[in-house]
C-alpha cells in the first residue's frame, strides 16, 4: 500500500461531522457564513472577493517589515520566473485597499466594503491558531468618523447578539492619535525604554529602535511593570483626536456597546492611528482576540492611492466558531425533511421523479442508493434524522402511488397518489 499524504500542519479540512482537535463542521461554517453575510447586507456592505496571492510588497508596505506577520510569519515564494516575490495573503485588509485603487472604486464616493475568505500566516498551531485561518472583516473607505467608528463596532455587537455570544466578549477601544502625536510619544517612549533597556528581552530589545510601541504590547509578565508605567500615548493627544475619541466614545454610550479603555492597545500591524478596538474573550485561553480593528487613514495614500480615510476590522472565524460552539447559539440544520426508499426495479424511475417534484417545492429529499432491502433502508432512514420517509415498492409504482410515513411525530403512514405527495407533506409540516 502507498504511504498516506497528510494535510499541511495548521490546515484543518472541514467536514460534516466533528474531528477531536477541530470541532467545527462544515455545516456549523456554512451556518455561520449565512448569518455574518445578513448582517453586513443589513448595514449595506457590499462583498470584495480578492485573489489568495498577492505580490509580497503590497504586504511589506501595508502592514509593515517590522511586524511579525510580515518578518517572520508570511508564506512566501518566487513565482517561476524568479522576477516576482510573491505571498499567501496574511490578512484582508491590504489586498481589499489594492483592489479599490487598482479599480478606482473610491471615483463613485465612500465604499463600505466586506470579504471573507483563507488567510496564512506560519505560526505555531495551537487551539484557535492556524497556518491556514479564515478571517470575515470589513472595510469602510472614505468616512472620516467617528460615526463610521461607531457603526462598524456596533455591527460586530450585533453580530455577537444574533450568536448569541455578547455577554462572553469585551470591546477594548484606544486611540493611537496621528502621526506627530505618535511621534511625540515615541520621543518619550524610546527615552524610558532605554533606562531600563537592561530588563528588556530579545524582541524589546530590537523593537526599541524598529517599533516602540510594540515593546509595550510585550505578553512577556516581567515586563508588564515596566509596560504599565511606560509614557501614555493618551497623553500625548491633540484637541482633535480627543474629540475623535470623545465623540466615538459618546455614540457608543448611546448605543449601549460597553467597552474598556485600555492605553496599551497598539494591535500588531504598523498602519493603524486614531481608533483601535479589539473584542477579546477569557473563554478560548491564550488566543483572546477574536475580532480586532481600526482607522488607516495613511494606508490608500501609501499604497499609491489618492489619500482617504479608512477604518475596518478582521474577525477570526475558527476562533469566534469555537466560542459560539460552546458559548453561544447557531443553528446548522441540515439534515433531511424526506428520506426515499424504493423496492423493486419499477419503483426507482418513480421515486426519482417524485423526488424531484419535492425538491422543486424546496423540500430536502435525501434518497437512498444502492439495493438493499426495505428494512435495512428504513433503518437508514430512522438513522438519517429526516423527518419523513417516502416509500415506493413494486404495489405503489403499479398503482402510481407513494406512502409516506412519519419517522418521529404522530402522523402515521398514508398511501396517496404520486401527484399528491407534496400536499400531503405540506399537511404534515404545518400542524
Ligand atoms: P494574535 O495577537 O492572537 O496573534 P493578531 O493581532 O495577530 O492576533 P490580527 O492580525 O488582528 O491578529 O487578525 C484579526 C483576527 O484574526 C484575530 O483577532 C484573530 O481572531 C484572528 N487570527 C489571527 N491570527 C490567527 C491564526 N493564526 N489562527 C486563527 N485566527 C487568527
Ligand atoms: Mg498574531
Amino acid at each position: 500500500m502507498s504511504q498516506k499524504i497528510q494535510a499541511v500542519k495548521g490546515m484543518n479540512d472541514l467536514l460534516p461531522v466533528e474531528q477531536k482537535d477541530f470541532p467545527l463542521t462544515s455545516e456549523f461554517w456554512q451556518a455561520f457564513e449565512h448569518t455574518v453575510a445578513r448582517c453586513a447586507q443589513r448595514y449595506g456592505y457590499r462583498q470584495i472577493r480578492t485573489p489568495i496571492v498577492e505580490q509580497t510588497g503590497l504586504f511589506v508596505r501595508s502592514i509593515g517589515e517590522e511586524t511579525d506577520v510580515v518578518g517572520k510569519e508570511m508564506y512566501t515564494f518566487a513565482d517561476s520566473n524568479d522576477t516576482l516575490s510573491l505571498s499567501l495573503r496574511p490578512e484582508g485588509t491590504a489586498s481589499c485597499l489594492r483592489a479599490v485603487i487598482e479599480h478606482n472604486l473610491l471615483y463613485n464616493g465612500p465604499q463600505k466594503l466586506w470579504y471573507m475568505g483563507p488567510m496564512f500566516r506560519r505560526e505555531r498551531p495551537q487551539k484557535g491558531r492556524y497556518r491556514q485561518f479564515h478571517q470575515m472583516g470589513v472595510e469602510a473607505l472614505g468616512y472620516d468618523g467617528p460615526d463610521i467608528d461607531a457603526e462598524i463596532i456596533a455591527m460586530c455587537a450585533a453580530l455577537w447578539d444574533e450568536l448569541g455570544i455578547r455577554e462572553h466578549v469585551t470591546l477594548e477601544l484606544n486611540c493611537l492619535g496621528n502621526r506627530d502625536e505618535r511621534a511625540a510619544h515615541r520621543e518619550a517612549l524610546v527615552a524610558y525604554l532605554q533606562q531600563h533597556e537592561a530588563i528588556l528581552d530579545e524582541d524589546g530589545k530590537r523593537r526599541l529602535h524598529t517599533n516602540p510601541l510594540r515593546v509595550l504590547d510585550t505578553k512577556n509578565p516581567d515586563l508588564q511593570a515596566m509596560a504599565d508605567a511606560a509614557p501614555r500615548l493618551i497623553d500625548y493627544l491633540g484637541e482633535d483626536s480627543r474629540a475623535h475619541y470623545q465623540g466615538l466614545k459618546t455614540l457608543l454610550d448611546g448605543l449601549g456597546i460597553a467597552y474598556v479603555e485600555n492605553p496599551r492597545l497598539v494591535r500588531g500591524l504598523d498602519y493603524y492611528n486614531l481608533t483601535v478596538f479589539e473584542w477579546v474573550t477569557d473563554k478560548l485561553g491564550a488566543q483572546a482576540t477574536v475580532c480586532g480593528g481600526g482607522r488607516y487613514d495613511g494606508l490608500l495614500e501609501n499604497l499609491g492611492g489618492k489619500p482617504a480615510p479608512g477604518i475596518g476590522f478582521g474577525m477570526g472565524i475558527e476562533r469566534l466558531l469555537l466560542l459560539v460552539r460552546e458559548h453561544g447559539c447557531l443553528k446548522a440544520d441540515n439534515r433531511a425533511d424526506v428520506y426515499a426508499i424504493y423496492q423493486g426495479e419499477g419503483a426507482l424511475l418513480p421515486l426519482m421523479q417524485t423526488a424531484a417534484v419535492l425538491r422543486g417545492h424546496g423540500v430536502n429529499v435525501l434518497q437512498h442508493c444502492g439495493v438493499h432491502s426495505l428494512k435495512n433502508q428504513m433503518k437508514k432512514a430512522a438513522a438519517s434524522g429526516a423527518r419523513f420517509a417516502l416509500i415506493i415498492g413494486e404495489d405503489e409504482a403499479a398503482k402510481g402511488e407513494v406512502t409516506l410515513k412519519d419517522l418521529h411525530g404522530s402522523h402515521g403512514q398514508v398511501t396517496v397518489a404520486a401527484e399528491q405527495t407534496y400536499t400531503q407533506l405540506q399537511q404534515w409540516m404545518e400542524a
